[in-house]
C-alpha cells in the first residue's frame, strides 16, 4: 500500500522538516526491516536529505539556489515559475532509506526535508514501505 500525508507549506520556497512523519508512518506501517521509499508528486517541489540539527544549513542550501537559479532569466515557460521547476530538479522527487528495528535509518545529524519552491501551497507525498 502507499501512504499519502498531506503537507502545508507556508511560503513560496520552504523547507519542511518531514523526518518524524516519515518515522510514524513506518511505525504505523509495522515495517521492522525493510526499505522506506518517499515520492513527491509534484513538479515544484522535491525531497531530500541533509543536516536538520543546525538551521542555517537548509538557509544556505536555499540562499545558494537563489544564487544558482535567479528569478528573472528570460525563462520561456509562461506560468513565470521556472525557477522552482528547475529547483525541484535539482532537489529531486524521491529518496529511499532504510528501515531496522521499526525506524529509518538515518545519520546522527540528518533529516528529510520536503522542499517547497512554489508556495504556499497544499502538497503531498507518497511513501511506500516493503518488508525484507
Ligand atoms: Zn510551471
Amino acid at each position: 500500500m502507499i501512504y499519502k500525508v498531506d503537507i502545508k507549506t507556508i511560503s513560496r520556497v520552504d523547507f519542511k522538516d518531514i523526518t518524524r512523519r516519515v518515522n510514524e508512518i513506518v511505525a504505523k506501517s509495522g515495517v521492522i526491516n525493510g526499505i522506506c521509499y518517499i515520492y513527491v508528486p509534484h513538479t515544484t517541489a522535491g525531497v531530500m536529505i541533509n543536516e536538520h540539527a543546525d538551521p542555517d544549513v537548509v538557509r544556505d542550501i536555499e540562499a545558494q539556489l537563489d544564487a544558482m537559479v535567479p528569478q528573472h532569466s528570460g525563462y520561456r515557460h509562461r506560468e513565470g515559475n521556472s525557477p522552482a521547476h528547475i529547483k525541484a530538479t535539482l532537489i529531486g522527487d524521491s529518496e529511499t532509506l532504510f528501515v531496522e528495528e521499526g525506524r529509518l535509518v538515518l545519520g546522527t545529524w540528518q533529516g528529510i526535508f520536503f522542499a517547497e519552491f512554489d508556495g504556499p501551497r497544499s502538497r503531498h507525498i507518497f511513501i511506500k514501505i516493503t518488508s525484507d
